[in-house]
């Protein structure tokens, strides 16, 4: 893999149960073969819900599929009585390659400040699971014309502290919270500008050689007929794809936009 081989992500969110999940992960990679895709040069991960992962990963496992696992969430603690809570140790022993931490959901429904986003970066990486760090501003940030600051505010929130060789080990997605779900896209200049943005920021603050390679998804009604401008851009390395992700003809075309 040559540094940001680009990442194509589906975030199932709270949709598919694990029967439905393994059946969907089965379609997806027929799908992929029949198209010959590579995984080398375009990486694929798929992030169902925890209570599918270990199916998920029996079958990746088994039939050697080169689908990689993402869980859309991971705990920030190690161990002890936090109900509910899902650790990095656990998520590495079903082999979870990814973990997609601070979507806007959690940030917005479960009060996750980026302290609390920054503490789970940090929880993965210690576990060696890449997370999906992920930013981007409401409607009225951006109207008010302060979505670039706003959403390098939230880079600096969960970066802080980390070394340069932590961040290294982090994915970024950028997903303007007025683009998820609303079938509103954002232009692949607004993607551009913004990965540009924190590709800046992050060689400011962190290191220019991390910046160079660090891998930055654009997310926000990503669909087959929209992924190929957007790829086009030369900041954006990928995409995190909610809705499309559960439509198999939909992600497979995502996966092999170019
Ligand atoms: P969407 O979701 O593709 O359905 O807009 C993206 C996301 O929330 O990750």
């Amino acid at each position: 893999m040559t540094d940001r081989t680009p990442l194509m992500v589906g975030n199932w969110k709270l949709n598919l149960d694990h029967h439905q999940g393994i059946q969907l992960v089965q379609k997806l990679a027929w799908s992929l073969k029949d198209a010959e895709h590579d995984y080398e040069a375009v990486e694929v991960a798929v992030a169902p819900s925890f209570t599918s992962l270990r199916s998920v990963q029996t079958l990746i496992d088994a039939d050697e599929l080169g689908i990689k696992l993402s869980s859309q969430d991971i705990s920030s603690h190690a161990k002890g009585a936090y109900t509910g809570e899902v650790s990095a140790e656990q998520l590495t022993a079903l082999g979870v390659d990814f973990a997609i931490v601070g979507h806007s959901e959690r940030r917005d429904y479960h009060g996750e400040s980026d302290t609390i986003v920054g503490a789970k970066v940090a929880a993965a990486i210690a576990a060696g699971i890449t997370p999906i760090l992920c930013v981007g501003e409401k409607l009225e940030v951006r109207q008010a014309g302060e979505h670039v600051s706003l959403t390098l505010s939230q880079i600096d929130g969960a970066l802080e502290g980390l070394s340069a060789e932590q961040v290294a080990d982090v994915v970024v997605a950028y997903e303007p919270v007025w683009a998820i779900g609303t079938g509103e896209v954002a232009t692949p200049e607004d993607a551009q500008e913004m990965a540009e943005a924190i590709r800046a920021r992050v060689a400011e603050t962190v290191d220019p050689d991390v910046a160079a390679g660090m891998r930055i998804l654009y997310g926000g009604s990503v669909k087959a007929d929209n992924v190929a401008a957007i790829m086009a851009k030369p900041d954006v390395d990928g995409a995190l794809v909610g809705g499309a992700s559960l439509v198999v003809e939909q992600f497979a075309a995502i996966a092999g936009f170019r």
